[in-house]
């Protein structure tokens, strides 16, 4: 049995959230590696990005970010389907909820699993989980880009999919005027990545290229500090490619050889710990990082989906 607690089942202790105006009317949330959000001002409205786990972790968000605005919430952006970023959705009062085509999917296909696995991992950021009513469903949908006039002078704030890669359904928020990004999970800041439901080689290849093309001059990641400047953008983006290559390359020589998934976890565990050990939900990943990657490298092209009892039995496999 695990001498570790499961995920981050043990991580109860409250972090610091700190509001950060990145320029005139756009804000970030920051929570000591817990999930990131944001809100951009349009003319006359908010367009808020990211939901949090529940209504009521979303209403203390909302509340911090009513010292500075009192526009309405017209978009609310959800940059992929996992519970812990949507499910607070219903708190925003969204005229629109904004995802990729395939988030909606994903949403149809395994929001539930998805719900209860997450709430057993990261028990912590479901406040009040019975304040949730339901699935959060997309209202407008979109594949490639999805342009928001924000009037007033404010110029455009463009949603766009770079490829698959953290998800299936990944989308990003770009202020072109300002070169401010809002990755989603795509590009972590001195956090571990999650992987559990990623495609490795689309997100550190191509994904990742077309992320870092974008010439962002603030990055806020899905989790994390947030990144100031090109080149400590650069180096965020860099520290999301640099994790994926050596999860590919140590799981990938344990697989081509035709060893196990014990010996794949061992290798990719101790190729990365140095490194980002001591970042947030780092032992709480690589399990499922590296049962995903195996099957990629199996040729499961789909992630297989997670439910609170697989979420055990790989836990107890590779952490017990
Ligand atoms: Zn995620």
């Amino acid at each position: 049995m695990s001498d570790k607690a499961f995920a981050s089942s043990a991580d109860l202790a409250e972090k610091e959230q700190t509001l950060e105006l990145l320029a005139d009317g756009v804000y970030a949330l920051t929570a000591e590696g817990d999930p990131n959000v944001g809100a951009i001002e349009g003319g006359d409205f908010l367009v808020c990005f990211e939901a949090m786990a529940t209504p009521v972790a979303a209403r203390r968000w909302l509340a911090q970010l009513r010292e500075h605005t009192d526009k309405p919430v017209r978009y609310l952006v959800l940059s992929h389907y996992h519970a812990v970023r949507v499910l607070g959705a219903s708190a925003f009062g969204a005229g629109t909820i904004v995802t990729h085509e395939k988030t909606r999917e994903l949403i149809a296909e395994r929001g539930r699993a998805d719900w209860e696995s997450e709430y057993a991992r990261m028990p912590r950021l479901f406040q009040e989980p019975s304040s949730i009513p339901g699935l959060t469903w997309p209202t407008a949908t979109f594949t490639d880009r999805f342009t928001i006039d924000l009037g007033g002078g404010r110029g455009d704030l463009m949603l766009q999919y770079c490829g698959r890669g953290h998800t299936e359904g990944d989308i990003v928020a770009w202020l072109p005027a300002q070169k401010i990004l809002f990755a989603g999970d795509l590009v972590e800041a001195q956090a571990a990545l999650y992987t559990g439901d990623a495609f490795h080689r689309d997100w550190a290849g191509g994904t990742l290229d077309r992320v870092a093309a974008l010439g962002a001059e603030k990055l806020v990641g899905g989790r994390g500090a947030v990144a100031r400047g090109a080149d400590a953008c650069a180096a965020a983006i860099g520290q999301t490619r640099h994790f994926l290559d050596v999860m590919l390359a140590d799981v990938g020589a344990v697989h081509a050889r035709g060893g196990t998934l014990s010996e794949a976890f061992a290798a990719a565990h101790g190729a990365l710990v140095d490194r980002y050990g001591r970042w947030p939900i780092f032992e709480h990943c690589m399990p499922f990082n590296t049962s995903r990657l195996w099957d990629e490298l199996s040729g499961i092209e789909r992630p297989r989906i997670w439910t609170a009892q697989r979420d055990r039995e790989v836990w107890d496999e590779l952490q017990g």
